[in-house]
């Protein structure tokens, strides 16, 4: 389910949502984590079990210094950035038309529990190749972008492209309100520009 951002367990996205766009009803096989923000791997256990994900009937791909990022941004710094976000998002208004609606990158996220499995397959190298239910990945690091772990990947037999959410519908932040990591903006250009030389041809 590749680029598919999922924050909470409770989601209404949950594993049987998720795979109605996948008819007829296919099994996960794989979850991908684009990058180390909560919103793209928090509702991960709404998709997957812990127990599939050890017993090896699902893979988690996610890129070079995932779990360092996640952990940084989510409990060292999380008492700290949530107050924060409350003051950002709104989080605390009441959806409706005189209360919250919206939260500038988009609709604001749910609320619930979060949780993280670790990713049982880091990518290391640029151009890291993954044969994935037979299809082909091709992954390009983009470190210090939008997020301090972060990839795009390439999937050759769909012309599909993916850059997580360093290119997306809305303009990101470079400086957070919240208070995460301030984003390089010469960093995130040259990601998108790598990622236009290698797969764009
Ligand atoms: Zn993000």
């Amino acid at each position: 389910m590749p680029g598919c951002p999922v924050r909470l367990a409770e989601s209404p996205v949950t594993r049987d949502d998720a795979c109605q766009a996948f008819q007829p009803y296919k099994p996960v096989k794989y979850v991908i984590y684009s990058h180390s923000h909560v919103d793209h791997f928090g509702g991960v256990k709404g998709v997957i079990s812990l127990e599939d994900v050890r017993d090896g009937k699902v893979g988690i791909l996610a890129p070079q210094g995932f779990m360092e990022a996640a952990v940084a941004e989510n409990i060292m710094a999380g008492t700290v950035m949530t107050r924060r976000v409350m003051f950002m998002y709104g989080t605390e208004l009441p959806a409706s038309p005189t209360g919250h609606v919206g939260a500038g990158l988009g609709l604001r996220t749910s609320s619930g529990t979060s949780g993280l499995i670790p990713p049982t397959d880091v990518i290391t190298e640029d151009g890291d190749r993954r044969t994935l239910d037979g299809l082909t990945f091709i992954f390009l690091l983009a470190p210090d972008t939008e997020a301090p772990a972060e990839m795009h990947w390439y999937i050759p037999e769909l012309k599909a492209l993916t850059a997580a959410e360093n290119c997306g519908h809305t303009l990101h932040n470079l400086y957070t309100l919240r208070g995460a990591k301030t984003r390089d903006p010469l960093k995130w250009a040259r990601a998108l520009d790598a990622t236009a030389e290698r797969f764009g041809a």
